[in-house]
């Protein structure tokens, strides 16, 4: 027999397996081209977000700037005309450093470089030159400027304003100056500091050399932005929005803008992973809106497989068995709903029945004798055994022509068929449709009757003797036939017993002068 594998690959589960495979590939596919959209969506919405907001920011700086630089203009003009006048300059100081709180501390400086006035006074450097890198730029360039960042003789990181005071003629005669304190408060700080709405994303201002101005962790100020970064923010005097991978793992989305007039940058930051935050929930909610269309998919894809596969799989296994008795009928049953299995199945009932013709047909010419069309001696085996197997009581009667030797040596063995042809004829004649003839070889045959008794079986048989000797045969005249008869019943056993029982009557009928019955 053949050896059945472990796993069975029949047509059900391979339908089932590439139906749900091709399925969750496409689920996958889905799912993964969603998420791929989705996240290049967050970060294009987040760099174009932190650009704007960096631009935003910018032109804001950029104006506050062209605001302090023309409160000092119009500061400078009044001061032209009373430079000598202290108490004048006393005010004015006070005036621009209180008016508003742009400036931290503001200092009126005459053409050599000498300090006249500040505010607030504590300052103590009335009457002092001047040294810092914004004090000597203001000086010598004579022009309205806004200084590189750098550290105050005080101490803090200023930035420095500054604006020329002309006299009528045009003679310089000093400057005034605003210094803006970058990490202490002022309308300055207080802009940089506002983040915007409430997403995790800070802003931070660099200077034209790529170092940190104001940042919201304080450490970070005055450190250098990376080299990659500074290309791109100082490099090209455009906006723009850019990704950085740096190297410690951490992926940033920074938007970022210049400010024109103070050649300072604004730099907003995102990390990736922030922005991503929602991807996961976003990912989740369209598992959670296509998982009840896939469990639905898959169920119809099982259920759809069962159907295809079940046919064929009832054929496959009728297939083994084409020749038990009702497999038609089975195959009959079978639900042939697509064109595959209706035409297999009527192929398959077609070879069932020629089949099952031929059987039929080998058995009956293989139990009946081609002289007369009676049961031979394989037949009558068939028949005993089914009076046996039924428990059928039976007689039985046993026949031979008398001296039949002689018609063959008279008349010719052709002749002699002849003649046996035409004594079946009048056993057939004799018996009823229930009787089983059968040819027992030679000129011998018996003759099994179903449910009959002593006197039945001996009035037949005597029937038989008498129509024979009273017929005339053709091409020979008259014969004679002996009989015996014999009985069984079910509680006897063995059937063979009653045919020699009948076997042994008829010898007896031959001795006795033939052309006779005789009982067991
Ligand atoms: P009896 O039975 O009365 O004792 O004498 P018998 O001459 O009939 O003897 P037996 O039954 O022993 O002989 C049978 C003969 O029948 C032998 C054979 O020549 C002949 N025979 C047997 N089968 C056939 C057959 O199919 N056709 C023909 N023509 N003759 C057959
Ligand atoms: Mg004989
Ligand atoms: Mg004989």
């Amino acid at each position: 027999m053949q050896k059945r594998p472990i796993l069975y690959w029949d047509l059900r589960r391979l339908i089932l397996i590439l139906a749900v495979m091709s399925a969750l590939i496409t689920l996958a596919n889905g799912f993964f081209a969603t998420y791929r959209v989705q996240r290049q969506l967050l970060i294009d919405n987040s760099l174009d977000a932190n650009h704007l907001y960096a631009a935003k920011l910018a032109s804001v700086t950029t104006l506050f700037f062209d605001s302090t630089q023309r409160q000092l203009a119009y500061s400078a003009s009044l001061l032209a005309d009373n430079i000598d006048n202290k108490t004048f300059l006393r005010q004015e100081v006070q005036r621009l450093r209180s008016q508003t709180n742009t400036f931290n501390s503001v200092v009126i400086v005459n053409s050599a470089g000498v300090v006249l006035v500040t505010s607030p006074e504590t300052l103590q450097m009335q009457g002092r030159k001047l040294t810092t890198p914004g004090a000597l730029a203001a000086l010598n360039n004579k022009a309205p400027q806004i200084s590189q960042p750098y550290i105050a003789t005080t101490g803090n990181l200023i930035v420095f304003v500054s604006t020329p005071i002309n006299d009528a003629q045009g003679n310089y005669l000093g400057y005034v100056g605003g210094a803006i304190y970058l990490k202490k408060k002022s309308v300055l700080n207080t802009l940089l500091a506002q983040n915007y709405e409430d997403r995790d994303a800070y802003t931070f201002v660099v200077d034209g050399d790529g170092q940190i101005l104001y940042h919201k962790d304080s450490r970070r100020v005055g450190q250098l932005i990376t080299p990659v970064l500074k290309g791109n923010v100082i490099g090209d005097n455009q906006d723009g929005s850019l990704q950085e991978n740096s190297p410690t793992g951490i992926n940033s989305l920074i938007g970022y803008a210049r400010v024109s007039n103070a050649n300072w940058a604004i730099i907003t930051v995102r990390t990736t992973d922030n922005t991503l935050l929602s991807l996961k929930g976003l990912m989740l909610s369209v598992l959670n809106r296509t998982a009840p269309l896939m469990l639905i998919t898959l169920f119809a894809v099982w259920l759809l497989s069962r159907l295809i596969s079940q046919p064929l799989g009832q054929l496959a296994r009728s297939a083994n068995e084409m020749d038990r008795v009702g497999i038609s009928d089975e195959i009959e049953r079978i639900p042939s709903w697509y064109f595959e299995v209706a035409q297999l199945k009527r192929a398959m009932l077609l070879g069932i029945s020629l089949l099952q013709n031929k059987i039929g047909k080998l058995r009956t010419e293989a139990q009946t004798d081609p002289l007369t069309g009676l049961l031979n001696r394989r037949g009558l085996t068939f028949a005993l055994e089914y009076f046996n197997v039924a428990k059928q009581a039976f007689a039985v009667i046993a026949l031979d022509i008398d001296h039949f030797k002689r018609v063959n040596d008279n008349y010719g063995h052709a002749v002699g068929d002849e003649v046996i042809k035409q004594l079946t004829q009048y056993l057939r004649e004799g018996s009823r449709a229930s009787d089983t003839l059968c040819r027992n070889g030679g000129e011998e045959f018996l003759i099994l009757l179903p449910d009959t008794g002593r006197d039945a079986a001996v009035e037949i048989a005597e029937r038989l003797r008498a129509n024979v000797e009273a017929a005339t045969f053709s091409g020979v005249g008259k014969i004679t036939v002996s009989l015996g008869v014999a009985l069984w019943v079910p509680q006897q056993g063995e059937t063979s017993l009653t045919l020699k029982l009948a076997d042994d009557a008829l010898y007896r009928a031959k001795k006795q002068g033939r052309n006779q019955v005789i009982v067991a």
